[in-house]
């Protein structure tokens, strides 16, 4: 494929909700390979299906892919010479076409009831609309053209449907699937188009504007596979040329086979939105990587992974190196396993690479929301002496407090285990050490700390452990004489001599 030139490519999610991850990875995929070749990436809003339209899931789509950096390049929100792109607005289009399969006798009109269709099924189990039954039916081939135009003079709405002719052969190649061949008989005639909507359907919309908008590669979830074939026949009936098709293996759930799900991310605790969702008719919240404490490029990371490699054993890929390595031909046919906790690995990777200027102000940002003052501390300094326990962005929180917020209580199995009678002594000697030793810096500190143990014959675990306890009030934080550093002598002093008031 390596004489691509210029592929346009479309993400065309349907607003019906938020973005499940498995979207976002069809749109990077489409980002990653459109920018691989230098082509173009689209992004249409397929919003004919009128019943499913949830309100706010098109600005909810678009602020996603913009929090990830897949950038738009025509489309929804930046327009472009196709124009409009969203599907709702495009019905004057849709029309036209529609009446050309009309008129070429490649489609007809059906005005069957919806009881009439279901009285159909009763009666016969397996009933499928197609050239085995369309006959028996009320439509345009089975009535008079003036049966026809009485109807429609009585109101009747119908709908148009694709003459599917039975027993050919279709045949479509897929970059990713390989060959689909199926025979058309097991095709139904599709409802490409509703009068009463005034509205094509899915099949109709997606193809025509595929075309108008030069498409050339259709890249999407492998649950439009099955639809490819009828979306051959739709091409050939148009007389246009199809664009290729690649069918993306699915998200697997983490254990256990089968499609991931949000429910899987309930019980198992992990997000499948990018961002937070509000429903807006139930008003329920669901969890979004964003506010969970991701890192847009470890997400990008993380999914661009999850079915595709880069065929050497990278793991590590900003988007400029996954753009570089991308093609379709190493994405997976089988499902990829939905492996969160590879998720969170590459979030504390992407947190230990960001600049202690990044790290302050994120932990700035914390501090403020819960009304911690600051006062003296080095923020950065804190920031930078634990992010390597930082695995999601809200843990700097939890990892910091102490150095803010003095302890008042002290962890009682730690007090048990670690403070022993002699300790106070040993406070005394450590605060001796510390108001002596200059600079006030974490290793002339650790210096003085191990020659006064060594001098007094004290075992270092034991007076390490009691002065983690009196300044953090747990045994867990970064490394004590960084901790030391950055509260300040006098602080540290503090914090001791109120430990060895305080635990009895
Ligand atoms: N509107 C379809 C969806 O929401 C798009 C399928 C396609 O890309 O053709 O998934």
């Amino acid at each position: 494929m390596s004489d691509i030139k210029k592929p346009r490519v479309r993400f065309a999610p349907s607003p019906t909700g938020p973005l499940h991850i498995g979207g976002v990875r069809t749109a990077l995929y489409n980002y990653l390979f459109a920018r691989h070749f230098g082509g173009t990436m689209i992004l249409r809003i397929e919003d004919t299906d009128s019943k499913r339209f949830v309100p706010g899931a098109e600005a909810y789509i678009i602020e996603a892919l913009d929090w990830l950096g897949i950038e738009i390049d025509e489309g929804i929100g930046k327009g472009g010479p196709h124009a409009p792109y969203r599907q709702s607005e495009r019905r004057d289009i849709y029309r036209k076409y529609v009446g050309e399969l009309l008129a070429a006798g490649k489609a007809y009109k059906a005005y069957d009831t919806a009881e009439e269709l279901d009285a159909k099924r009763a009666e016969l189990p397996n009933f499928q609309y197609d050239a085995t039954t369309r006959l028996s039916m009320k439509n345009s081939l089975s009535l008079s053209s003036d049966e026809c135009a009485a109807l429609e003079k009585a109101g009747v709405p119908y709908v148009v449907r694709f003459k599917v002719d039975p027993g050919q052969e279709v045949v479509v190649n897929d970059l990713i699937r390989g060959e689909v061949r199926i025979n058309s008989s097991i095709l139904d005639d599709k409802v490409l188009y509703k009068q009463s909507d005034d509205l094509p359907t899915y099949h109709l919309a997606n193809i025509v504007d595929d075309h108008l908008m030069e498409v050339t590669h259709v890249i999407r979830g492998e649950e439009w596979l099955p639809s490819s074939p009828l979306h051959k026949l739709l091409y050939e009936a148009f007389g246009w040329q199809m664009p290729e098709f690649a069918h993306l293996s699915l998200l697997l759930k983490p254990e256990g086979n089968g499609k991931l799900s949000k429910r899987d991310g309930d019980r198992l605790g992990f997000p499948v939105f990018p961002l937070e969702w509000h429903d807006p008719v139930s008003g329920a919240i669901s969890s979004g990587y964003r506010e969970s404490g991701y890192l847009p490029q470890a997400v990008v990371n993380f999914l661009a992974l999850l079915g595709w490699n880069p065929g050497d054993d990278r793991e590590v890929m900003s988007m400029q190196e996954l753009t570089k390595a991308f093609s379709l031909e190493r994405c997976s046919k089988s499902g990829a396993k939905f492996d969160f906790e590879k998720g969170k690995w590459f979030n504390h990777y992407y947190i230990l690479e960001m600049s202690s200027d990044e790290l302050a102000t994120e932990l700035r940002r914390q501090l403020s929301l819960n009304g911690i003052n600051e006062g003296e501390i080095n923020t950065a300094a804190v920031a930078v002496a634990i992010k390597d326990r930082v695995k999601l962005l809200p843990d700097m929180l939890a990892e910091a407090r102490f150095f803010y917020e003095a302890p008042t209580t002290y962890d009682a199995k730690a007090v048990k285990k670690r403070w022993k009678e002699d300790t106070p002594l040993q406070m005394q000697e450590v605060v001796k050490t510390l108001q002596t030793v200059s600079p006030f810096e974490s290793e002339p500190i650790e210096a003085a700390l191990e020659e006064m143990i060594a001098a007094n014959n004290y075992s270092m675990g034991a007076v390490m452990n009691a002065m983690r306890l009196a300044l953090v009030g747990a045994l867990s934080g970064p490394h004590l004489a960084d901790i030391l550093a950055i509260l300040g002598r006098e602080e540290s002093v503090r914090r001791i001599e109120q430990a060895v008031a305080s635990i009895k």
